[in-house]
């Protein structure tokens, strides 16, 4: 199409023309003519106004316009006709590449122009093709893309190797010269407990690194396996918490646990994994947070849409040192640490993280990070997981309990209580006033009930907890358990509360897992207390008849170790000779080997049992053997021993045997 109107094409110029206009609509390429004196278009394709989103009006007259609207990347813009000026007339060049926004759609190319000058019939002209080329340029852009990305992951990875021999090599250092300092310092003891103390640190601290490898290598290779056990989320909290509560007192940070409204105890899952997600986070949260900073940890949960399943909440926030928006997006790829100041120092290797997104991912949660640098940070972690309901079956019976006082200002927490044991046989009282809590003690002492244990919160209306603890002690006389519902780190007040009459602690929120966990606990301390107690042969007085005298010289010693005394015969006859002259009660035991010269061990109890005295029939009679067969054992019965033990002594074993036989004494 012309629009010089002087000039007169003829026939076979016209169907070129048409021909030229139908090659270029086919391969979307845009050609023009245009002067090179006052940048009229002489010529430009149909294609050109739909092609390039501008209408011709705008540039028939001057087409330096159009050629200005595209941006180039990387060279600095040259104006367009400066840039024409400097072709001389023969010469053509191609452009660089340009971006073009459409301005009408908005869609965006890549075009590059071929340029032509020349002299035509006199006239100064400009020929210029124009070809898209967004899909070679994309194509070009993905290939740098994954070019980077891979050149990416290498370097990460060639970080990665060197943080990894950095972080390796540290400890292992640490390890080499300790040793050497102990092989210098072997006479002081109190040195070579402390080399060791610190070799055991870099140990635990290499065993850290090459788990942490070996974790991301199975997930990523797809190895690892979940475990679908029933846990109870009290407990796991329990043991989180303890590790995390003592990383934070050694950098002396807050940390505090909000669960409060929990309702659901029991869940199936992995146990072992979930805690590891959990002591990553809170973890980064405690290395990442200066010295004196605090660390809030939310658990919530609640019914999810699918029936029998639980949606569990985790959100970790600390007030550290946060995090910039462009590491936020690459903090769950394996092998990043944020390089900056502030992280400088702080050992890592950057994989936590990204185990830890692997293993929520597994279990088809979700974990998000939200932070700000130099403010804090928040993770959170949502899992669900199916709920299992609580059977109690015959716990608090089997552990004596019937009988439970709980005293708290808290009404809600009383009632949450009850609740959890009310599908049981254990009749729960509660207060929330310390006055009223003692005038329960009093009654149900009364009436002989008693309370089987009392569970006090640390604030009691009208008293201090303490108080209420000291004065529920001094009115009763049976030890029951006073465990208190803590809010805060124990061990602070652990003195004073053990002086006030306390004898256990359980960190709020309760949870019917870790109640049960602390009442079993507290029935095998009393149940080891008494076996001690039985076991205790301190003070006892015992005739031992052995003719060897190494033998005697070490039952002699062990005995007294724990506060025994032996008196030594050295044969069968001469245990029956002192036992017959001996007060009655001089002895309270009689331990008898059996192969002696003159009279053997058999020979002497039976001549024992066969005397006129007062303690002959019933003192007790333990047989030494060095083999204890069957028969030996029933022998030794029947000439009126009450027990045996092998030899050599076991110290344990005898206790255990003097412990059994002075509980069937004192019972009959
Ligand atoms: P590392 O072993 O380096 O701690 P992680 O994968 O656990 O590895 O964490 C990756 C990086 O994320 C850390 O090096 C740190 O830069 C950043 N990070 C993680 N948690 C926090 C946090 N709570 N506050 C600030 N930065 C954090």
């Amino acid at each position: 199409m012309r629009y010089r109107q002087n000039r007169n094409p003829s026939v076979f110029q016209k169907d070129m023309e048409e021909l030229f206009d139908y090659t270029v609509e086919q391969t979307r390429s845009i050609t023009a003519i245009f002067s090179a004196e006052d940048y009229s278009v002489l010529y430009i394709s149909d294609n050109a106004e739909e092609l390039l989103g501008v209408e011709k009006k705008d540039y028939l007259g001057n087409i330096i316009n159009l050629l200005e609207m595209g941006t180039r990347d990387n060279r600095p813009e040259i104006p367009a006709d400066i840039f024409l000026d400097r072709l001389n007339p023969g010469d053509s060049v191609e452009a660089d590449v340009i971006r073009w926004t459409n301005p009408k759609t908005g869609e965006k190319k890549f075009l590059q122009g071929h340029i032509k000058r020349n002299i035509i019939e006199g006239e100064d002209i400009f020929f210029i093709v124009v070809t898209d080329k967004t899909d070679e340029v994309s194509r070009r852009h993905q290939m740098q893309e994954m070019i980077d990305v891979a050149n990416a992951a290498n370097q990460a990875k060639t970080n990665f190797l060197a943080n990894m021999s950095h972080d390796f090599r540290t400890p292992m250092n640490a390890i080499t010269n300790f040793n050497l300092l102990i092989a210098k310092n072997s006479e002081n003891p109190q040195k070579v407990r402390d080399y060791t103390h610190k070799i055991e640190l870099s140990c635990e601290s290499l065993l850290g690194l090459l788990n942490d490898v070996l974790d991301m290598s199975k997930i990523e290779s797809g190895k690892a396996k979940l475990n679908n056990e029933e846990f109870a989320l009290g407990l796991l909290l329990e043991e989180v918490n303890s590790v995390v509560a003592f990383q934070a007192k050694g950098k002396k940070q807050e940390y505090c646990v909000h669960a409060g409204g929990m309702q659901q105890d029991l869940f199936k899952g992995d146990k072992q994994r979930i805690n590891e997600i959990l002591v990553n986070i809170l973890g980064n949260a405690v290395k990442y947070t200066p010295e004196g900073g605090r660390i809030d940890f939310t658990i919530t949960e609640e019914k999810a849409l699918t029936t029998g399943y639980w949606d569990v909440k985790f959100e970790i926030k600390d007030n550290g040192i946060g995090m910039s928006k462009s590491f936020q997006e690459t903090i769950f790829e394996a092998f990043t640490r944020e390089d900056k100041a502030s992280t400088r120092g702080i050992q890592g290797t950057g994989l936590g993280m990204a185990i830890t997104k692997s293993l929520v991912e597994m279990m088809g949660g979700t974990i998000s990070v939200d932070a700000e640098e130099g403010k804090g940070s928040v993770f959170v972690v949502k899992l669900r997981l199916p709920g299992l309901s609580q059977d109690q079956g015959k716990f608090w019976s089997e552990h004596g309990i019937r009988r439970i006082l709980v005293i708290d200002d808290d009404l809600k927490e009383c009632e949450k209580i009850e609740m959890a044991l009310h599908d049981t046989d254990v009749e729960v009282f509660f207060s929330t006033s310390g006055y009223r809590a003692l005038h329960l003690v009093d009654v149900s002492d009364e009436d002989e009930k008693g309370f089987d244990v009392i569970l006090l919160g640390m604030k009691v209306l009208r008293l201090d907890c303490f108080e209420v603890a000291e004065r529920i002690r001094f009115k009763k006389f049976r030890r029951q358990p006073i465990i208190l519902l803590l809010t805060e780190e124990w061990e602070e007040i652990a003195e004073k509360a053990r002086e006030s009459g306390i004898t256990d602690f359980l960190t709020k929120p309760f949870f019917m897992s870790t109640f049960q966990q602390i009442i079993t606990d507290i029935v095998n301390r009393n149940l080891q207390a008494m076996q001690e107690r039985e076991n205790s042969i301190m003070g006892m007085r015992f005739l031992a008849a052995e003719d060897n005298d190494i033998n005697a010289d070490i039952l002699t010693e062990l005995m007294a170790m724990e506060g025994a005394i032996v008196v030594r015969a050295k044969d069968g006859a001469e245990a029956v000779e002192m036992f017959e002259k001996a007060e009655p009660g001089s002895f309270d035991m009689i331990l008898m080997d059996i192969q002696m010269p003159v009279m053997n061990g058999y020979q002497a109890a039976e001549a024992i049992r066969k005397l006129e005295k007062e303690d002959a029939k019933d003192i007790p009679i333990i047989a030494m053997t060095a083999n204890a067969y069957a028969d030996d054992v029933q022998k030794a019965v029947k000439s009126g021993m009450n027990a045996h033990v092998s030899k050599p002594i076991d110290m344990r074993v005898l206790e255990d045997t003097i412990g059994g036989l002075k509980v069937n004494n004192e019972s009959t």
